[in-house]
């Protein structure tokens, strides 16, 4: 869909901004471009509307040399969001969502009601559409800064940095809503961020630069954390990468065994002849109650008459992670994780030992599913991959909601803004012990659980200069936030 063919970009001051570039972004993907500050990401990002010119080198969407594009025109096909989402602070939000319809001569009313859609879709109530951008909290600026983006529906997003601006607890809200937005829409979207977690969370693939323009590493998450490339890879993903690939292995396939799980209502006495130091205690309808110390049972009487430790967590068998098993594991009192059906009941408990020797194997799986990261590690078992969730980067049709036969094929693009703007195998293993062979059993499939630049001739075909915006509602050219980085910036250069 995107691809970069050698490129480079040289600054006349001797900075090589990026160096030799070569990588292809699939369509329907959300490929994230991370590496440390001045890597030359947001320059890499920039080539792909043109709001940089590279140097050398070709960059095509769909197979065309997008300089063989008019910028506008190709800015219609492109969304673009930026940190701080650079609203235009006197238009109300409604206003500013129907930005682009407007300058696509869409009619008020239209691009009103697309607005209003669009505010819907980010999940931003309705009473919100007459409020201006400073009544807004920076998290709900930034949903408008996307569904602003989304105005018209283009195929490709261009995100700078969008939640870097917003407090740790409302970009985890923004990053999960993102993707349920993306899991809907499937646009192809490139992704800047100086964040690992944030690249890991959200990419379906993910280029690691390094200082100089380049390339270190490009592959999908599980293989990144898996297999880095080289030192700078791996320390730039971080010392707890073992831990961040459990979130990539699905629970489901985790190998739990029986256990020591006995009704509430069982005497004493059974739970001391298992012969355990711990002993779960259930209901009648098999979901946990707590752990019992056999060394702490009352000389009599039934489990109901134990003192329970707290559980910590359980972890359910359909829908979290390894990762959220083994922390299930490390929190309980018994040292057992406690996996739990759709409905609560216990299905099997796994120590520590257990889970990692089974998530040892679905990560080498992992590792022979890199078919097409371009820097595939040889290293890499030649095992079957073993299945991944590919919802991310499936490529259907745009919904419906946003179709609209009569517009064009263009964009909410803010650079033409002026701002920018399973059941589980249970009892498989031994009641007691650690089965050295725990990793060749476990069916571990993958899952993924749990926002200057130079500007070419064109740039001044932005909003200022290409009378649209002006035409539009006459205010487009003096609003845009001063952000060197935003759309409103696209008509200079930022540096
Ligand atoms: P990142 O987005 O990874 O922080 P950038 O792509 O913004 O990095 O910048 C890459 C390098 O290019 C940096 O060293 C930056 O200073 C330099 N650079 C960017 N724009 C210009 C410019 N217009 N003139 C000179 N150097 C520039």
């Amino acid at each position: 869909m995107i691809r970069f063919d050698a490129v480079s970009k040289n600054y006349p001051n001797g900075t090589t901004a990026v160096d030799a570039l070569s990588l292809e972004l699939a369509e329907g993907g959300l490929t994230v471009l991370v590496g440390p500050s001045g890597c030359g990401k947001t320059t890499t990002l920039r080539m792909v509307n043109r709001m940089v010119e590279p140097s050398a080198g070709t960059v095509s969407l769909r197979g065309q040399d997008i300089r063989e594009v008019a910028a506008p025109e190709l800015r219609r096909g492109i969304g673009y969001v930026i940190q701080h989402a650079g609203l235009f602070p006197h238009r109300t939000i409604l206003d500013n969502v129907a930005t682009v319809p407007l300058l696509l001569g869409w009619g008020k009313k239209k691009a009103r009601s697309r607005a209003a859609e669009l505010l819907e879709l980010v999940g931003l109530p309705a009473t919100m559409a007459k409020r201006y951008p400073y009544q807004l909290s920076g998290g709900q600026q930034q949903r408008v800064g996307v569904a602003r983006a989304l105005g018209a529906d283009p195929p490709v997003l261009l995100m700078d940095e969008p939640f870097s601006a917003v407090d740790p607890i409302v970009r985890g809200e923004l990053q999960a809503e993102f993707l349920r937005l993306q899991k809907e829409l499937h646009k192809t979207i490139v992704f800047v961020t100086h964040d690992i977690d944030e690249a890991i969370k959200l990419g379906d693939h993910i280029a690691v630069f390094r200082t100089g323009g380049k390339l270190a590493q490009f592959d999908t998450p599980e293989r990144l954390l898996a297999h880095p490339a080289d030192d700078f890879v791996a320390d730039f993903v971080g010392q707890d990468r073992g831990i961040r690939r459990l979130s990539f292995v699905q629970a489901s396939g985790l190998p739990l065994r029986e256990g020591p799980v006995l009704p509430v209502t069982a005497p004493v006495a059974d739970a001391r002849s298992l012969g355990e130091p711990w002993v779960l205690a259930v209901d009648a309808a098999r979901r946990p109650l707590g752990w019992a110390a056999t060394a702490d049972l009352p000389p009599g009487g039934t489990l109901a008459d134990a003192t329970l430790a707290p559980l910590g967590h359980t972890f359910a068998l359909v829908g979290d992670s390894a990762r959220a098993a083994l922390d299930a594991a490390l929190l309980s009192p018994s040292r057992l994780a406690v996996g739990v059906d759709a409905d609560g009941a216990v299905a099997g408990v796994a120590d520590a030992y257990e889970l990692s020797a089974a998530i040892a194997g679905a990560s080498a799986r992992a590792g022979a599913s890199a078919g097409t990261a371009a820097s595939a590690d040889a290293s890499a078992p030649a095992e079957p991959a073993a299945p991944i969730d590919t919802t991310k980067s499936a490529a259907p049709a745009a919904p419906a909601e946003l179709a609209d036969p009569a517009a064009p094929a263009t964009s909410a693009g803010t650079s033409e803004a002026p701002d920018a703007a399973e059941g589980p195998d249970l009892g498989k293993a031994p009641e007691a012990g650690r089965p050295p062979g725990a990793a060749e059993t476990s069916e571990g499939r993958l899952v993924k659980s749990d926002a200057d630049g130079e500007t070419s001739a064109d740039d001044s075909a932005g909003p200022e200069s290409d009378g649209t915006l002006d035409s539009a509602d006459g205010v487009a050219g003096t609003d845009g936030p001063g952000d060197a980085g935003g759309a409103g910036s696209t008509g200079g250069d930022g540096r």
